[in-house]
């Protein structure tokens, strides 16, 4: 699937994007293949974003509490020139846009969006915490993220997402 719209790399070429984003992605409901695509798409069509690398899709077991579907998962890269709390509201409106509905913390969900490292950013607010506070506790997440970006280093643990991952293995 080619989610880059023609001549959108040659228009940002003159176009300061500025921040390297990662988007954690997932759906457990319906259509799951269609969400993510949904979504990808949106994001490569916003003005002020470029799509420039996203994982295969992966079928992953739900974790916590709640008794659910399985989930499929990827991350995205992302160049953007929006400021991570209107990155946050964009991705927001999307899931409302799929249908998403918040009934049980951590339930079944048609989109989950995830910003999981907004350049080097370190945030401690509930509404954004940076790095998202769960990612390195997370196959689902470190898998996809070590396919696009192996190097990318998490701010807060000074680990890449090789190494967060290699050691999340040693633990489960
Ligand atoms: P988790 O965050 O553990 O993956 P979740 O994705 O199910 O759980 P949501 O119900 O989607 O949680 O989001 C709850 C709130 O988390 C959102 O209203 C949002 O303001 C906040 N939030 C904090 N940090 C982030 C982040 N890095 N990315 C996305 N949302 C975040
Ligand atoms: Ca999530
Ligand atoms: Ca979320």
């Amino acid at each position: 699937m080619e989610y880059r719209e023609d001549g959108k790399a040659e228009m940002s070429a003159g176009k300061k994007l500025g921040h390297t984003v990662y988007v954690g992605l997932g759906s457990n409901i319906g259509d799951c293949e269609g969400y993510l695509d949904f979504a990808l798409k949106k994001m490569a069509g916003h003005p002020r974003i470029e799509l420039d690398r996203v994982s295969t899709f992966i079928r992953t077991k739900p974790v916590g509490p709640v008794e659910q579907p399985d989930f499929l998962n990827a991350c995205a890269r992302l160049q953007t020139s929006l400021e991570a709390g209107e990155l946050l509201i964009f991705l927001q409106q999307l899931e409302q846009e799929a249908g998403r509905t918040r009934e049980i913390h951590w339930g079944p969900r048609t989109l989950d969006l995830d910003i999981l490292l907004y350049d080097d950013l370190v945030s401690d607010d509930k509404t954004l915490t940076l790095p998202h506070p769960e990612m390195h506790k997370r196959l689902f997440v470190l898998e996809p993220m070590c396919e696009i970006a192996p190097e990318a280093v998490h701010p807060r643990l000074g680990k890449s997402m090789a190494k967060l991952r290699e050691d999340l293995m040693k633990v489960e």
